[in-house]
């Protein structure tokens, strides 16, 4: 029996556990396994293979039952996702359903997920760029949260790292706001795009338009194709899983690089309780695991644990890793775990129409469009609210066809297109600060269908945000009139937070043990074995899409945890 006993504990015993396989529990597990660890790789959703199991990556819009729309039983099961703009009847397989998975929203806070092998990874909208020392020096500059404990140089080197093999196009633009990187040939602005950009580059010394860098491969290179990975195919449904592998995908790139090297154990339908803490060792020791189909408890062992179930989720791990030494969760000596969570601020649109260059209109897709950097408080503060926005900008050809008719008739008019003047619109993407009053905790009663405590989510906007909004609109107004466009509109969604999906925090970095959770190298302070990766380790939120930074610091992370440990520090 002890025998049997001690077996079962060595099988279930490695070198390191990932916690979530989505785009930074992805590159946690091909860095690991990379540098020889036996890694197991635990995800609460159900496998997603490549290419075999993105059921609706081929069908044709008349292929589906309701011509891509949700129905209406699917909307009202899930007034929450079904606000994301990208669930819909191809997608839904991939989103986590509300009812299956209730949190409890203290203010508005919609939480988009997806809890599948690859996690957000098979949806997300690709846009990746890198942070600048504008960025990592916000909070020491304007006097909020904590100062980060590393800067632009410390990531540069696992940007470029972690963009070579993700594949990332874009332009060499040469702004200091938002750093070059190891760009695949750029996609192309449209010439109302391009017009624009001339009109604000007249008009305006410091904004510019550029195109969007994004996780689209334009040109394989060799290790691309050592992935399995082709050139996009610009067929713009991204979200339904990319049998080309065209875009950046967990499921598509890191993690079957991972499998290749034999060093991965991939654990689907395995949802993470907790952290084991041992006392007398002063570590981590491994994780419980609820078996999503068998409902037993599971503990699994070894040195090193990434944390990367995503921002929120991430927190809510770590809350509910108590032990005598933690008792308000893991490493939570400062009390702020939970705390200081942010986000973007999506909240705002401008658009319009311009009535020139009707000779001219676009052909084909493009999944990406123009990208305004930062501009507002960047060398100094100029405004009466702190930090800034980025935004996007793009622009196509009103295109009108007459539906009268039927049989014969009816396809002709359909063929008959004609075109009208260029819409043009950009959305605002704005910075929020990080404060102890956005937090999410554990709630005291409510457990969800594992016997895990629900989330109490308490994140909202404040007066910042409000008055970035007006100038967003007021400023975007501006340079739409100052390039002649007309019918110009402007819009408040005053969505709730979360909908950006760019949820941070919690779990921040900073110098201080007395005032964040995690050092410069994403590692617990109190609890050295433990590293958190994701998004639950930002200090701050920049304007940037993050996605980009959590895969960079994701490598640079796993790099130290391998040295240290391999030095018996772990
Ligand atoms: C429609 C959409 C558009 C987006 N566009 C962009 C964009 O353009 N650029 C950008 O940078 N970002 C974008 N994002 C956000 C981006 O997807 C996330 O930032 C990114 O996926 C975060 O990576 P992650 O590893 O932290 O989390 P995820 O990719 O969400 O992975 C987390 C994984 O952990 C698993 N997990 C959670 N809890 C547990 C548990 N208890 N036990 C085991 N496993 C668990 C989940 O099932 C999931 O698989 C977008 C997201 C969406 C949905």
């Amino acid at each position: 029996m002890s025998n049997f006993n001690i077996d079962s504990t060595k099988n279930r015993t490695y070198d390191a556990i990932v916690i979530g396989s989505g785009i930074s529990g992805g590159w946690a597990a091909k860095e690991l396994t990379g540098k020889g660890l036996r890694t197991l790789v635990l995800e609460r959703g159900r496998d997603v293979r490549h290419v075999v199991d993105y059921p609706t990556t081929m069908l044709q819009p008349w292929e589906f039952e309701h011509r891509g729309q949700l129905p209406y039983e699917v909307k009202q099961e899930n007034p929450i996702v079904s606000k994301c703009y990208a669930f819909y009847e191809g997608t839904t397989q991939f989103f986590a359903k509300d009812k299956e998975h209730p949190y409890v929203q203290e203010k508005p806070f919609d939480w988009i997920r997806g809890y599948q092998v690859g996690g957000k990874s098979l949806l997300w909208a690709r846009q990746t760029q890198r942070w600048s020392n504008f960025d990592f020096e916000g909070p020491a500059r304007d006097g909020f949260a904590v100062d980060w404990p590393i800067r632009y140089n410390d990531l540069a080197p696992w940007y470029s790292y972690v963009e070579k093999f993700a594949g990332i196009t874009g332009n060499k633009d040469g702004l200091d706001t938002l750093p070059d990187g190891e760009f695949l040939p750029p996609h192309d602005l449209n010439c109302v795009e391009k017009y624009f950009k001339e009109q604000v580059s007249k008009n305006y010394k410091d904004r510019h338009i550029i195109i969007g860098r994004a996780a689209h491969i334009t040109k394989a290179q060799p290790i691309h194709l050592q992935q399995g990975r082709a050139q996009c195919q610009h067929r713009t449904i991204c979200e339904r899983g990319c049998p080309f592998g065209g875009y950046f995908s967990s499921n598509a790139s890191t993690i079957p690089w991972a499998m290749k090297t034999g060093k991965m154990t991939l654990r689907p339908d395995s949802v993470v309780h907790s952290i084991i803490y041992d006392e007398k060792k002063g570590k981590a020791t491994g994780v419980r695991v609820i078996d999503a189909n068998t409902k037993e408890m599971i503990e699994f062992y070894a040195k090193i644990i990434f944390v990367n179930a995503a921002a929120l989720n991430t927190n809510l791990i770590l809350l509910n890793s108590t032990s005598n030494r933690f008792q308000n969760g893991l490493g939570n000596d400062s009390g702020v775990l939970g705390k200081y969570v942010a986000f973007h601020n999506y909240r705002a649109r401008v658009s319009g129409e311009y009535d020139g260059l009707l000779d001219s209109t676009t052909d084909g897709r493009r999944p990406n469009s123009g990208y305004i950097p930062r501009f507002r408080n960047v060398y100094k503060q100029e405004t009466d609210f702190l930090r800034g926005y980025a935004a996007g900008f793009d622009g196509r050809r009103i295109e009108y066809n007459s539906s009268e008719g039927i049989g014969e008739d009816l396809k002709v008019n359909l063929g008959k297109v004609t075109r009208g003047a260029w819409s043009v619109g950009s959305h605002m993407m704005g910075e929020t600060i990080p404060k102890e009053s956005n937090y999410v905790a554990l709630d005291k009663a409510l457990k969800d269908p594992y016997g895990i405590p629900q989330l109490r989510i308490a994140v909202g906007y404040d007066d910042n945000d409000e008055k970035m909004v007006k100038d967003y609109l007021q400023q975007m107004t501006d340079m739409f009139e100052k390039a002649g466009f007309k019918n110009i509109k402007t819009y408040d969604s005053k969505q709730a937070a979360g909908l950006d999906i760019h949820e941070m925090g919690g779990a921040r970095m900073g110098k201080d043990p007395k005032t964040s959770i995690l050092n410069k190298w994403n590692q617990m302070h109190a609890c050295k074995n433990v590293f958190v990766t994701d998004g639950a380790s930002m200090t701050s939120t920049s304007t940037q899409n993050p996605s980009l930074t959590y895969m960079a610091m994701t490598a640079r992370a796993a790099d130290y945890a391998v040295k240290q440990m391999r030095m018996g520090n772990l």
